[in-house]
This record gives structure tokens, C-alpha cells and sequence, in this order.
């Protein structure tokens, strides 16, 4: 990925793994009693532990001014990453320290939550994870049908409750809390947490843009097309690749908050369009919503078109999309259309290449080419027809199935492209 996101996403580890859990260790350091010298390691560890598990927090409230930044997929994977490391963290905690009564038994009910949760999540919430491990992808497909996504998300808020429990067990240990300046700063920082996830679960959702549909059609067979008006006061700030969370406030069964990618560029129209895949219960449902239905939108998050500004305006741009991935692509296109653009879509059924009539359209235009195709593309079909010197002058876009997408970054690296060359997203997290 780009050079400038690389180094904000650098920047970011650096700062949730070192700097947060630094000025906690240091108040800390600064009052423990000398005779618990031996559970001093320890008692760091735990400490270390219980920073990541705010930070992971805090992450989880999508705060927008980092997608922006560094992108939703890579919080999420930041998010599940800390959580893990911090859990092998409060292990070692738990087997270097001696404690008893309430102090241990709120310390071993927040772990071993914990760690339950952890594996739990591991299976159903860790897409980037599910998406390399196949047999954790087979098990989380077997799973899924009684452990609805909706249900995961509830399991997996019980992590809050673990932390208020590793709160608790903090504020029970007397020569911890006799050390002022570390409890104002734990005490402090948990409350900050706490105000943010509240915020972001009663207070966000007010914000929320409040769309009407105006048109829901079946364009391929298990493929709904929405159009969204949204209002005239809205002040979303979408760009073309972006993708939306919505809900539907009307319907049962349609209230929890999905993503999807819009597949038009932004407009004075103030008109979204969004193709989508029934792959689950919300999804397959979408089919019942009438015209002029009520949608709760949240957005825009994403960076296509952030990445492709951070490139040189020159540069030619070639798109990878598989199956329904290419929605996210359709939209960038629309943006970026006076650009070189080179396109390979390809879907598993002729009946599932969507907007043909676009890709004719746009086939048009001496600076774009068009090449669809049903079944994969060969890798010697794309590399011969890549735009010469491609390895200086070219960036890729991908879009689709995560084994497609894959596999694309595997090739085009192994021709000489660079990491600060291909963007895309995936659909899980
Ligand atoms: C950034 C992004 C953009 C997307 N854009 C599109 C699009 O343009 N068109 C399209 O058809 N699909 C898109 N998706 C996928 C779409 O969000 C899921 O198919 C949908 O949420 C599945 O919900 P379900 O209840 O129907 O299925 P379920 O059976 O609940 O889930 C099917 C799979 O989708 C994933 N999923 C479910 N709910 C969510 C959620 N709230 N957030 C993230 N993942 C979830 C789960 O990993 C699950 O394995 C996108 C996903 C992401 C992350």
C-alpha cells in the first residue's frame, strides 16, 4: 500500500504498542512498594495488558478520523491483534503475581472471559485471520448457521465486561491504588474509553443519516440493487469506493448495522447506489424493503480514492474485480474515468457480471479497456496485457473474493510490483 499509509499505519502500531502503555508503566514504576520487587515484571505485564485492551476498545468504536487514515480493515486487525497479544500479556501476569480473595477471583473471572472470548472470536470475528487459515474457515462456515454474525457481535461485547472486571481487580489491590498518579491515569483513561464506546453506541447512531429508498431491484439472480436518496441537510463525506453502513429502522431482522460499498461516485444528487449480494439473513432480506422505506445510513469509510490521490496523477490504473467485489471498483471508475484505466472483471456465471451495459459504455473511451470475462483470468492473460513499464507507472486496484485478491497480490509482487502499488479492501474484517 502507499507509502504515506505505510507510514501512518507504522506509526500507529508504534504508538498503541509502545508510547500508550509508556507514561502507565512509568507513575507505576515510580511507586511500588520494594517488597513485591519479585512480581514487579508482572504487575507490568498485567498493566501493559490492560492499555491494549482500552486501546482495542476504543477501536472498535470505528473512530472515523482513523479509517481515514489508516483504514477500517487494518483498525480491525490492530483491534484483534493487541487483544491477542494482550491476553498472552495477562497469562503471564496472572502466573507471576500472588494475590487471593476478591483481588484473584475478579483477576481470574476477567481472564479466563477473556480468553473464552478470545478464541470465540478468533472463529467468528476475525475475518483477516479466517481468510489466510482455511480450516478456520471451514469451521467458522459450519458454525455460522446457529452463531449468526448478529449473535457474535452480542458474545463478543462481553469483552467490556471482562475489562470492568480487570477494573475492578485493580482498584482492590491498596498499594496500587495508593500510587496516585498511576490510579488518576488509569482511572482517567478507562473513563475516557468508557465515554467513547457509549458515545458511539447511543449517541453516534442519532447522527446517522436518515435515507429514503428509491428504487430496490433485482439485477442478477441473488443480487439486489438499492437506490438511497439522502437528504438535503445530509453532510456525509463520501468519495467514490467508499463504503456505507446501513440499516433498516422499519423492518425486523433489518436493524443491526452492514457494510456495503456504493457503486456510483458521489453526487450533487445526493443519490447512492449499492449492489448486494444476499449471502446471509440480512442480505436475502433485502428483497422485501419497499420504495420509500426509511434507511439509516452511516459513512462514507474507505480509502480507494484516497490511495489513488496519493499516486501520481499519471499513473495508469488497472482494476482486478471478481463477483461482487467490483462494486466498490464501479464507483472509482466513475471518478477517475479521464484516467488510463485497464480492467479485468471476471464472475463465475455469465448471468453475474453485473452493469454490462457500464462496462460497454465504458469501453467506449479511447483511455479505457474492458475485458470481461466468466471464469478466472489466466496470470499470463493479465501480465501480457499490463501497460508497459507497469513496475513505474502503474497502480492496482482489487476488488472481490478474498482468495482472488490473494492471490492477485502474490503474482503481481512476484512480477516486480511493488507493495506501495496495489490497494484494495476486503469484504470481512
Ligand atoms: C468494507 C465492506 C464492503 C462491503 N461491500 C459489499 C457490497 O458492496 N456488496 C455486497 O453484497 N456485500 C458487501 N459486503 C459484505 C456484506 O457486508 C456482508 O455480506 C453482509 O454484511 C452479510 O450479512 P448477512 O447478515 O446477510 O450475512 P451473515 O450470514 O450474517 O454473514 C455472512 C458473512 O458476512 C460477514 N458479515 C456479516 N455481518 C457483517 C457486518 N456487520 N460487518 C462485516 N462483516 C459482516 C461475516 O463475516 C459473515 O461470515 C461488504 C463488506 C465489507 C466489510
Amino acid at each position: 500500500m502507499l507509502k504515506r499509509h505505510r507510514y501512518s499505519f507504522g506509526l500507529f502500531w508504534l504508538i498503541a504498542i509502545f508510547l500508550l502503555p509508556l507514561s502507565f508503566i512509568q507513575t507505576l514504576s515510580n511507586g511500588l512498594p520494594i517488597i513485591y520487587q519479585s512480581e514487579f515484571r508482572a504487575i507490568y505485564y498485567g498493566t501493559i495488558a490492560y492499555v491494549w485492551m482500552l486501546f482495542a476498545i476504543y477501536l472498535s468504536t470505528k473512530p472515523k478520523w482513523l479509517d481515514r487514515l489508516i483504514g477500517l480493515p487494518e483498525m480491525y486487525m490492530v483491534h484483534g491483534m493487541l487483544s491477542i497479544a494482550a491476553i498472552v500479556l495477562a497469562y503471564l501476569h496472572k502466573e507471576g503475581t500472588v494475590s487471593s480473595g476478591w483481588i484473584k477471583t475478579t483477576g481470574d473471572w476477567s481472564f479466563d472471559l477473556f480468553l473464552g472470548l478470545m478464541i470465540y472470536s478468533l472463529i467468528f470475528m476475525a475475518g483477516w485471520l479466517t481468510n489466510r487459515v482455511p480450516i478456520l474457515k471451514q469451521i467458522k462456515h459450519i458454525l455460522e448457521k446457529v452463531f449468526k454474525h448478529e449473535l457474535s457481535i452480542w458474545i463478543h461485547r462481553l469483552n467490556i465486561l471482562a475489562v470492568i472486571l480487570a477494573f475492578i481487580h485493580v482498584q482492590l489491590i491498596s498499594y496500587i491504588v495508593a500510587i496516585k498518579p498511576f490510579i488518576y491515569l488509569f482511572d482517567g483513561a478507562s473513563l475516557i474509553v468508557l465515554v467513547c464506546y457509549l458515545v458511539s453506541k447511543f449517541v453516534q447512531p442519532l447522527t446517522y443519516q436518515q435515507g429514503i429508498i428509491l428504487l430496490n431491484r433485482t439485477i442478477a439472480k441473488n443480487v439486489q440493487e438499492l437506490k438511497i436518496k439522502l437528504p438535503r441537510s445530509s453532510h456525509m463525506n463520501l468519495l467514490a469506493g467508499d463504503y456505507v453502513f446501513l440499516a433498516f429502522p422499519d423492518y425486523p431482522g433489518l436493524r443491526e448495522m452492514h457494510p456495503f460499498s456504493i457503486a456510483n461516485a458521489p453526487n450533487k444528487e445526493r443519490v447512492i447506489t449499492l449492489a448486494i449480494r444476499g449471502d446471509g439473513d440480512f442480505t436475502r432480506e433485502l428483497g422485501q424493503v419497499t420504495t420509500d422505506s426509511r434507511v439509516q445510513i452511516d459513512g462514507g469509510y474507505g480509502r480507494y480514492q484516497a490511495f489513488l490521490d496519493d499516486q501520481p496523477q499519471t499513473s495508469n490504473i488497472v482494476i482486478l474485480a471478481g463477483g461482487i467485489g467490483v462494486t466498490p471498483l464501479l464507483s472509482t471508475i466513475d471518478a477517475n474515468i479521464d484516467r488510463n484505466l485497464k480492467i479485468f472483471y471476471t464472475a463465475h456465471k455469465q448471468d453475474d457480471l453485473l452493469y454490462l451495459e457500464r462496462f460497454d459504455h465504458w469501453q467506449q473511451r479511447p483511455n479505457i479497456d474492458c475485458q470481461l470475462q466468466v471464469g478466472r483470468f489466466k496470470d499470463v492473460q493479465v501480465l501480457t496485457q499490463l501497460p508497459k513499464d507497469w513496475q513505474k507507472n502503474t497502480v492496482f486496484l482489487i476488488g472481490g473474493p478474498s482468495s482472488m485478491m490473494h492471490h492477485w497480490i502474490k503474482v503481481l509482487k512476484q512480477n516486480g510490483a511493488g507493495n506501495g502499488q496495489i490497494y484494495f479492501e476486503e469484504f470481512s474484517w
